[in-house]
């Protein structure tokens, strides 16, 4: 017998929790203000939804969204009359695997927040909950590339066995969307490199390196095709296997110009919210920690205005390690000029 919560996991499950025992990368979450604003905004607009509810915050990590299910006000500090006041949640159940949930509870218990908030370590799958039902599952589950990590099945989990009929999921729907960009110069230093490293031909290691996407920001100006939506997620209704996919993408080209790589991002929202709240990932908008995913292609496509680039995404959990994922995309260049027509598929791990 050990008292070791993470005792008995796989590695690569324990390397996960793990990874959220340290606070920077809270941290980094708790300062991602179009994040943690889009949660905090979707429970303080809407404390009419919460009064006198159960709450479940899957995945709570240091317990900001249960004390905000717990006081909707806006306002911080929170002034002692509204502590008091049972303006919020009637409870609220937080679970998290990871020790963080040891510095949540401290955090609670100073916000003076202990009788309205419980807080249980272990896995969502395994733990037993103080109540039967939840009226309300609130969770930040989402990764780069929105699926990475797979925590969406823990939620989902979480649905399934404790949401009430009629329960609220917050947030609700997701979708990914897909663009061209150009970006000769980063593809160079990052892919071209392999070349010719020092004089030798290194080129095992490109191929290596064209199969990892890369997260980081894309500037708007380097976007040369419209936005097109690939993938939409109604947390009420998905099942864990609608999680692998395949969907067609059609890209409109907006100028002329070249296409080194497909990047993507997600859009997420609480459609429960009275005045809907949604929050974006993608290049046009404010930065976040997700940033935007980008998937070099083999080529470089030569593109003109009003030409489409056409493909296929296909996304599946990875057989070893269900937490990383196996993508393939493929793309073909629309155009009636045949000195530049091309296609391909690569295959992206990550
Ligand atoms: N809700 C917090 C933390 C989000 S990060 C916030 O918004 O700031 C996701 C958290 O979910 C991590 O702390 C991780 O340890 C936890 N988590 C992921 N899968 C879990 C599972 N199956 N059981 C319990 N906790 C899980």
């Amino acid at each position: 017998m050990t008292d070791d919560p993470m005792a008995g996991l796989a590695h690569s499950e324990a390397h996960y929790f793990n990874s959220y025992n340290h606070h920077g990368i809270h941290e980094e979450m708790l300062k991602d203000e179009v994040r943690t604003r889009s949660y905090r905004d979707s429970i303080y607009q809407n404390g009419h939804l919460f009064k006198d509810k159960v709450v479940l915050d899957v995945g709570c990590g240091t317990s900001i969204l249960s004390m905000f299910a717990t006081l909707p006000k806006p306002s911080w500090p929170p002034p002692r009359a509204f502590l008091d006041s049972n303006a919020g949640a009637k409870h609220v159940i937080g679970v998290d695997m990871s020790t963080i949930i040891e510095k949540a509870k401290e955090i609670v218990e100073v916000n003076g927040m202990s009788d309205k908030i419980t807080l249980l370590q272990g896995k969502m799958e395994e733990v037993v909950l103080p109540f039967p039902q939840v009226d309300i599952i609130i969770s930040e589950w989402m990764g780069y590339f929105l699926l990475y990590e797979s925590m969406l099945d823990t939620v989902l989990f979480a649905r399934d066995k404790y949401l009430a009929p009629g329960g609220l999921i917050f947030p609700d729907k997701a979708t990914i969307y897909m663009a061209g960009i150009e970006d000769g110069d980063y593809k160079e230093e990052k892919i071209g490199f392999w070349d010719n490293v020092w004089g030798f031909d290194y080129t095992p290691l490109k191929h290596t390196a064209l199969t990892e996407p890369l997260v980081d920001t894309v500037e708007m100006k380097a976007v040369v095709t419209d936005p097109a939506p690939v993938f939409n997620i109604d947390l009420y209704t998905v099942k864990k296997e609608d999680l692998a996919f395949s969907s067609q993408f059609s890209l409109n080209v907006r100028r002329n110009d070249f296409v080194h790589a497909i990047i993507a991002w997600f859009d997420i929202e609480f459609t429960a919210c009275h005045k809907p709240i949604k929050f974006s990932t993608g290049p046009h908008t404010k930065y976040t920690h997700w940033k935007q995913t980008v998937f070099y292609i083999h080529d470089v496509l030569t593109v003109e205005t009003g030409e489409k680039i056409v493909g296929q995404l296909t996304n599946k959990p990875n057989e070893k390690n269900p937490r990383d994922l196996d993508i393939a995309i493929s793309y073909k260049l629309e155009t009636e000029d045949p000195h530049r027509v091309a296609s391909g598929a690569g295959h992206y791990k990550m």
